[in-house]
């Protein structure tokens, strides 16, 4: 029975959609491998390509550069993260103009971690947006935008349970989000339930999970223990003992993130976020293995 199997069929690819989220490149080195990714990635047409802003607004420069970049000079659709950070309301609402000035018409909206890390208290600038339901609200009031929020299948660190985190995802959509994008994670099921948890409240809008291919994994489960995200013991146990041979270590990360994803796809999602890190072979491996083809990009003789 298995060639009947949702995701072995040929037309699968017509029904899965993926974006990408980039990070903003601190020097020219980083610049030509951001630029190499997006050149490798565009031709699979994602349905936009989202950058992410540091914290405080340490990167508003870097973001709005790269934004720019991928308007000029590809055919992808931009999406810019904002936080409110540390900013008093008319700094975000300036910032909220510079990217619309600029022509970007979707936003990833964001409370954001303190500049001090994640983990640190959270206080609100007094004059500021107190979380990512308040930017919501803000980017609203300034346009009709197309407005993804964050989700957590985990919960936010700081939602003291479920109830709390799922009624700030309420917030955020009843102020104009049109997708939540996911926090990453591991099992599945964590992610079905939370997705049942938010439908219970009465939220319907989709609810995309984030996939993080694992590059390095030791990275990977510092930052999933600092984020709140659970590193299953099976997922220890394939990656052990490759820290030295980055080639296996590429290849198991591939098949764990395809895994993952097909998984996903038998469970009936449709939409994928990757978190690339600015590389492109994982994910193009697990975009390919999901029926995603590249296609003539307009103006370049890229396939
Ligand atoms: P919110 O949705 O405002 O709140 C998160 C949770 O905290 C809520 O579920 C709520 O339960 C709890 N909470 C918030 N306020 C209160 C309160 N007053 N009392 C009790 N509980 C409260 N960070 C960046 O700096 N830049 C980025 O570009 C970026 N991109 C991201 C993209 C995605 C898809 C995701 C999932 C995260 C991203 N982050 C980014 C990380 C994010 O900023 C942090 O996780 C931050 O800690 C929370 O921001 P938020 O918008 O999710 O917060």
């Amino acid at each position: 029975m298995n060639q009947f199997r949702f995701s072995r069929r040929p037309d699968i690819g017509d029904k899965v959609r993926v974006s990408f989220e980039f990070f903003p490149p601190k020097n020219d080195e980083m610049e030509a491998r951001l630029w190499d990714t997006v050149t490798r990635l565009e031709p699979l047409q994602p349905k936009f390509v989202s950058v992410t802003y540091g914290a405080g607004g340490s990167t508003r420069e870097r973001t709005a550069r790269t934004i720019g970049r991928i308007l000029k000079e590809t055919s992808l659709t931009p999406a810019a993260h904002m936080t409110c950070v540390d900013a008093a309301r008319h700094q975000v609402d300036a910032v909220i103009q510079e990217f619309t000035d600029m022509g970007v018409k979707r936003f990833v909206a964001l409370r954001g971690d303190p500049a001090e890390g994640v983990g640190a208290a959270y206080r609100p600038h007094p004059d500021g947006y107190a979380n990512g339901a308040e930017l919501v609200g803000a980017l609203k009031d300034a346009g009709d935008f197309d407005i993804s929020v964050s989700a957590y299948p985990e919960k936010h660190p700081e939602s003291p349970d479920f109830a709390t985190d799922i009624d700030m995802l309420k917030r955020k959509v009843d102020n104009g989000a049109t997708r939540a994008i996911t926090q990453f994670f591991f099992d599945n099921d964590l992610y079905e339930r939370y997705v049942e948890r938010a439908r219970r409240a009465g939220i319907y809008i989709p609810i995309v999970p984030g996939i993080l291919p694992v590059h390095n994994f030791t990275q990977v489960a510092n930052f999933s223990a600092r984020c709140g995200a659970l590193v299953p013991a099976w997922l220890a146990e394939r990656f052990d003992g490759l820290q030295n041979d980055l080639q296996t270590h590429a290849l198991v990360a591939s098949a764990v993130a395809a895994e993952q994803v097909l998984d996903l796809v038998e469970r009936g999602v449709g939409d994928f976020h990757f978190y690339t890190m600015n590389r492109a072979d994982l994910v193009f491996a697990v975009c390919h293995m999901i029926g995603i083809r590249s296609h003539e990009v307009a103006g370049s003789a890229a396939a």
